[in-house]
């Protein structure tokens, strides 16, 4: 059992404040969706569970999870 960050379904507007927060590689990514919208995409296997990207977002589109 182990702790990662997530994205709240319809919340995330792909704006990327939260990326340049994450200190792990390729934990937190901003991808396309349909070639149009962006959205943010986590690795739950790279995500250390710190939650810094949490408190940079501007839209409560992030939470902790346990796995
Ligand atoms: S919880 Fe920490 S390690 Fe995981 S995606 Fe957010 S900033 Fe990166
Ligand atoms: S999770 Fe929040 S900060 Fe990150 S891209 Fe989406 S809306 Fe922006």
């Amino acid at each position: 059992m182990y702790y990662a960050a997530s994205v709240k379904e319809g919340r995330c507007d792909g704006c990327g404040v939260c990326v340049p927060s994450c200190p792990e590689p390729n934990a937190l990514e901003l991808v396309r969706l349909n070639g149009k919208a962006k959205m943010i995409r986590i690795s739950p296997l790279r995500c250390k569970g710190c939650g810094l990207c949490i408190t940079m977002c501007p839209k409560d589109a992030l939470e902790i999870l346990r796995r």
